[in-house]
């Protein structure tokens, strides 16, 4: 695994992500890998310590844990316990590593949370998605408005300073009013972080196919982008940080450590059905079948998918990318010496024009997006890398 590309991030420990392929039913947006029964968790886990152990000798250390899915909080606590043991057992865990969890309102009440806090997770992530129970019904969700409120405050109570929350806009039938008392909900819970995602309708999912049925309508781009905007704006005046395109944090310092290494570039490793993995300019993904996983790891083979070599221009697009959906932006020195792409010379044009249209503004050797940038930071990296 080795990288024939400096990639220059102040960041360079690598995070550890591990996908757990269990949910009670299926989000009818949603397409993440998981699989509804539970009959092979504990052949799951046998075979996430033995994955574990085929890569200690290329990921040494670790700073940042993320255990996602999937339904993570579907598991016992025995269950963490195993995972983390196995972890701290393989690897080396630096100092005061940050150690999140996703957990569902539905099944997270506050012993569960005590217990998982002691077990050593000090950052959750729930998914509440709205606090409109019309919303949630049309999402298929498990939980209650109610439910997700006391989880939140079970979680304070179980000594979980650093808690964030996933919200979700644009949804058919939510309108502006619904969304805004939503954010305002958010606020009021003084929560370390906020993710506050558009809807996006995946192709071969329930609403994917109901759209292209023609039974749901999405709002238009208008009306998306004033989502996007005035979530900015209510969220940035009340003191949180807008930090990536969908994420907010009270400080900065709250902003999840993990999910930035892969804003960076820093080296992640994914365990799991389905978990993708990055180290230099290697990218690799694990089979999306609980089935494969397993067989392969019983066959003392790596799950394996595929994987990908980035060339040194696919790194510098994707760095492009990364760096315009994120208020840090791209530091044009350290951008020009990794990727050999001065963007100062080469774009001139096209950045003199974008600043002008307020997309974009170059400050202190950083070229940042500005909030109506971030609000079309895909189309800015067209624009930039193809004009
Ligand atoms: S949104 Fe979460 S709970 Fe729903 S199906 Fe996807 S992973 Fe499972």
């Amino acid at each position: 695994m080795e990288s024939s590309i400096d990639i220059s991030t102040t960041d360079t420990t690598p995070g550890l992500y591990i996908h757990i392929p269990f949910c009670k039913s299926k989000c009818p947006y949603c397409n993440f890998y998981s699989v509804t029964s539970f009959s092979m968790i504990d052949e799951f886990l046998n075979a996430l310590v033995r994955e574990m152990e085929m890569y200690r000798e290329a990921f040494t250390r670790f700073d940042t844990v993320y255990i996602g899915g999937g339904t993570p909080s579907l598991l016992a606590i025995e269950h963490f316990d195993s995972i983390l043991s196995n972890i701290r057992n393989t690897f080396i865990l630096s100092p005061n590593p940050e150690i999140t969890v996703e957990i569902n309102p539905a099944d997270s009440p506050q012993e569960y949370l005590e217990s998982i806090r002691r077990l050593g997770f000090n950052r959750l992530n729930i998914g509440v998605q709205s606090f409109d129970d019309k919303v949630l019904t049309f999402l298929k969700r498990r939980h209650s408005v109610r439910e997700a409120l006391d989880t939140i405050e079970a979680a304070g109570n179980a000594g979980f300073e650093n808690i964030g929350i996933d919200l979700i806009y644009g949804i058919p039938g939510q309108n502006m009013t619904s969304w805004l008392d939503t954010v305002s909900q958010a606020l009021s819970l003084n929560l370390a972080h906020l993710s506050c995602y558009q809807l996006t309708i995946e192709a071969g999912t329930p609403l994917g196919l109901r759209h292209h049925r023609g039974e749901i309508v999405l709002h238009d781009e208008e009306l998306q982008h004033a989502f996007f905007i005035k979530t900015s704006e209510i969220l940035e005046n009340a003191g949180y940080v807008h930090y990536e395109v969908s994420n907010f944090a009270r400080d900065i310092s709250l902003a999840s450590k993990h999910n930035q290494k892969y804003w960076n570039h820093t080296p992640y490793l994914g365990l799991g059905p389905a978990a993708h993995s990055f180290m230099g300019h290697k990218r690799w993904w694990n089979h999306s079948s609980l089935d494969e996983y397993i067989g392969d790891i019983e066959a003392g083979k790596l799950p394996l998918d595929s994987s990908e070599i980035l060339t040194r221009e696919q790194l510098h697009l994707e760095a492009f990318f990364l760096g315009l959906r994120t208020k840090r932006g791209i530091h044009l020195h350290n951008y020009s010496c990794t990727y050999g792409y001065d963007l100062i010379s080469e774009k001139a044009d096209t950045l003199a024009r974008l600043v002008k249209a307020g997309f974009i503004e170059i400050n202190e050797g950083y070229l940042l997006p500005t909030r109506t940038g971030l609000a079309v930071a895909d189309s800015l990296v067209s624009i930039l890398a193809f004009e």
